[in-house]
């Protein structure tokens, strides 16, 4: 017998669960959850199923309700900061004293300030990502992604996995469109693309995905890719590394981006939010070429850097919110927020760093990093922060209070894997699609989630990192 808690689960008998698990192996291969493998990152000759969920994990249907409705703050929100360079620049001051990345990332953004942008439309598809808290009984905020924010596409076949595989078991449509919500996120960002590339005006320009040279998770990118063919036909998208785009040259009158002779019209990043991604000067001269070029990008510098820790951690402090957003929306967003705090040099930052050596167990501490494995967590906090404790190196990272989610029991399907039940958390993501010109919103959708679920105990989540798994909610 097979311990339960999840009322839905009813595979208590080894050889139909057993059975069960095959179905949906091969389901999810069919229907493209699928990863290129860890042996082989950089070819599609061997592939496998992306670690799923057997079945949806529970999540408060107010918690996405909240997510959902609370995106539209949050699109706002990021915008409004990126599009306030002072605001920026006052903000990531103490950490780009330190951290070279984002120093060279803001030192772009200073460039092409000084010499008057190219293209005054910036485009994001952000996924802001949540735990509910057993606590508040609130979701509450742990990142938002303003670059390269992945699995819109295989989450969206998760979520179509769980429907057919409950089904399977002898669900009625009722039942799984009761508590299976619809997932549109691969839709919806493919839309994003559209509406953007539509912007550009030009019906020759091509949409440029910007991929790592090697990429496990390639499919998830393909998936956007073929639902813009599926919307628009007419629409090109090339994918090319930062080395090919290197060769890009810019028209010198129209600032234009042309890569073996295409105009490019927008710019869809993929990679370039990792320090490792920046492997010569080569590839900081190639994002600040296409920062510099008209092409819409997703994300522009300056969306890139409204996504840091730093810049979630200030607005957090009393009244920031407020200058970017209106009262009942500042309200939304600040019920999402943990504590956080800066450790920048001074007063507030010893008081920070003597509460995380004091009660390491409460926090985690965060760098200005994408991608998951850079967060420290609980005890470790003193080992890292210990020695830079009175140093200006602390100024990299800010603290953050943990978050507690109620653990629950699945399967995590993963290769290799055989099924058990496993106490497990989830990690709730919801995409949001807006497009800007200077101050003034063109766009502001919300489209789709993302469930990611990880054994309990686990600190990080990250699906390509080994940690997560992807799931869908089942709305209680
Ligand atoms: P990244 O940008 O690398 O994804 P995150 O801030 O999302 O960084 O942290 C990575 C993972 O660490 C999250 O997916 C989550 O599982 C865990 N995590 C981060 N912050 C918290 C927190 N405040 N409480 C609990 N878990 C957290
Ligand atoms: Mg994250
Ligand atoms: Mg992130």
């Amino acid at each position: 017998m097979i311990p339960h808690t999840l009322p839905y689960c009813t595979l208590v008998d080894e050889d139909l669960l057993n059975e069960a698990v095959e179905d949906a192996k091969d389901w999810n291969l069919m229907h493209g959850n699928v990863m290129r493998t860890a042996e082989a990152p950089g070819s599609s000759e061997v592939v496998n199923y992306a670690p799923f969920l057997l079945y949806p994990s529970p999540f408060p249907r107010v918690g996405l309700q909240e997510a959902k409705r609370v995106q539209y703050a949050v699109n706002k929100l990021i915008h409004s900061v990126a599009t306030d360079f002072t605001f920026l620049e006052e903000v990531l001051q103490s950490v780009i004293e330190v951290d070279v990345f984002t120093r060279k990332l803001l030192e772009i953004c200073r460039t092409v300030h000084k010499e008057g942008t190219s293209q005054e439309i910036h485009f994001g598809m952000l996924r802001s990502d949540y735990m509910f808290d057993t606590n508040t009984k609130q979701i509450k905020q742990i990142e938002v992604n303003a670059i390269a924010s992945s699995f819109a596409g295989l989450a969206s076949k998760v979520s179509m996995f769980h429907r057919w595989f409950l089904e399977r078991q002898g669900w009625t449509v009722e039942q799984t469109d009761k508590h299976l919500p619809e997932n549109t996120a691969a839709s919806g960002l493919a839309k994003g693309l559209i509406e953007a590339w539509k912007l550009y005006n030009k019906q020759d320009a091509v949409i440029l995905f910007v991929v790592e040279p090697e990429t496990r998770n390639i499919f998830d990118q393909r998936d956007i890719e073929y639902e813009v063919y599926k919307q628009q036909p007419q629409v090109r998208i090339i994918r090319c590394t930062m080395s090919k785009v290197s060769k890009a040259s810019l028209d010198s009158n129209s600032k234009a981006l042309l890569i073996d002779g295409k105009e490019v019209g927008v710019v869809y990043y993929r990679d370039g939010y990792a320090p490792d991604q920046y492997t010569s000067d080569e590839v900081w001269q190639t994002r600040l070429k296409v920062e510099r070029s008209s092409a819409i990008k997703c994300p522009s510098i300056q969306y890139h850097l409204a996504g840091t820790k730093k810049v979630q951690q200030v607005l957090s402090k009393p009244g920031m919110l407020e200058r970017f957003l209106d009262a009942e929306e500042s309200a939304l967003v600040r019920k999402t927020f943990v504590g956080l705090y800066s450790l920048d040099m001074g007063e507030e930052g010893d008081a920070a760093v003597a509460m995380a050596m004091e009660n390491p167990g409460k926090y985690v501490l965060k760098p200005q990093r994408e991608g998951g494995g850079n967060n420290t967590f609980g005890e470790a906090i003193v080992d890292v922060l210990g020695p830079i404790s009175d140093t200006v190196e602390r100024t990299a990272f800010i603290l953050m209070e943990q978050i507690h989610p109620q653990s629950h029991s699945n399967y995590i399907i993963r290769a290799g894997n055989p099924p058990h039940v496993e106490n497990v958390i989830s990690e709730l993501g919801v995409f949001g699609v807006v497009i800007g010109r200077g101050k003034e919103l063109l766009l502001n959708e919300q489209h789709g989630h993302l469930l990611r679920t990880k054994m309990m105990g686990v600190d990080e989540g990250g699906v390509a990192m080994g940690y997560g798994a992807i799931d869908s909610p089942y709305l209680e």
